[in-house]
């Protein structure tokens, strides 16, 4: 089997947490945050500057930031809609670590959009174009997602065509890498292949990224198909973190043990340590107070002992 690397982005910080009833503490967000880097994560979104009355699971971002260890090997990600955020994004780098690295969003949707972040699908990328100038000449890195890529909850089917234009101006602004992202968690395998395909054909030069929610139990199949469409950096969350049981409509982010386990004994390399992420996972669901959607956290990685038996036995 030929030697594949993926990196895994963990989201559950960002993408986890402000989906979620239960709010974490900044501690407790910090203790997240860096038990999956003992696990071995390198890239995490750690936190959305956005207002805090639209998402006040994220009002303590520049007291997280304050907070996250100065390691040179991690790379700590921020999300940014509009140019208050980079601001505020920006500033965390006047006094200690800060944020290396914006990411920002353009929506295929205008209605969606609208809804979402106040922005229509032009208006979300005039921005996102701006927030990414302005983000390197702060001396930060800058990556843009193309949200709502596979479908929209109002508007329905969305057109590759759609998501590829964007992808062609996005690149204008030559962002690190451009992630296509399934936000409602509709998106099956074949559409992963098609739409990731089309946009490495019209931007080979950008990495792509590809973030899924298991809404409708399709993420992980459509992480495989990222990976075999050209995608080399996939987002998960730890346990499946954002899907709570209690929420209408709940879309958790695929999660990190069942992706690195898939990656793992497919013989691809992720640098991550699976036990530690399965224990991981148990501290955060002491914290929620109930299960979360991963699997492999409830039934365990392979079998170590069977492994044992079945090599004694060969
Ligand atoms: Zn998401």
């Amino acid at each position: 089997m030929a030697e594949r690397t993926i990196e895994i982005v963990e989201v559950g910080p960002r993408d986890g947490l402000q989906n979620e009833a239960v709010e974490f503490s900044t501690a407790d967000k910090l203790r997240l945050i860096n038990l999956a880097i003992e696990a071995g994560i390198r890239r995490l979104e750690v936190a959305s500057f956005v207002h805090p009355k639209l998402v006040p699971q994220m009002a303590d971002a520049e007291a997280l930031v304050a907070g996250l260890d100065d390691r040179p090997d991690v790379i700590y990600l921020g999300l940014a809609l509009n140019m208050r955020g980079v601001e505020r994004a920006a500033a965390t780098r006047s006094s200690g670590r800060g944020i290396d690295e914006i990411g920002c969003v353009a929506i295929t949707s205008d209605t969606f959009g609208q809804k979402n972040q106040g922005q229509t699908s032009a208006e979300s990328l005039a921005a996102s174009l701006e927030i990414m100038a302005f983000a390197k000449a702060e001396g930060m890195e800058a990556g843009v997602t193309i949200s709502a890529a596979y479908g929209c909850p109002f508007e329905g089917e969305i057109a590759p065509d759609r998501v590829v234009d964007l992808a062609k101006r996005l690149a204008d602004a030559e962002p690190c890498e451009i992630s296509i992202a399934d936000t409602i968690g509709v998106a099956v395998p074949a559409q992963v292949t098609d739409v990731i395909g089309k946009v490495k054909e019209a931007v080979p030069h950008i990495p792509l990224r590809a973030h899924f929610h298991n809404t409708r139990n399709t993420g992980i199949a459509n992480a495989w198909a990222a990976l075999e469409a050209g995608a080399v950096t996939i987002d998960a969350s730890l346990g499946g973190l954002g899907g709570c049981p209690f929420a209408p409509r709940a879309t958790g982010n695929i999660a990190t043990e069942d992706l690195v386990y898939m990656l793992q004994r497919s013989g691809v390399e992720t640098g991550i340590d699976l036990d530690k992420l399965i224990s991981a996972t148990g501290w955060v669901q002491g914290v929620l107070g109930r299960q979360t959607p991963a699997m492999v956290s409830q039934a365990g990685g392979f079998p170590k002992a069977a492994a044992a038996e079945k090599n004694a036995a060969e």
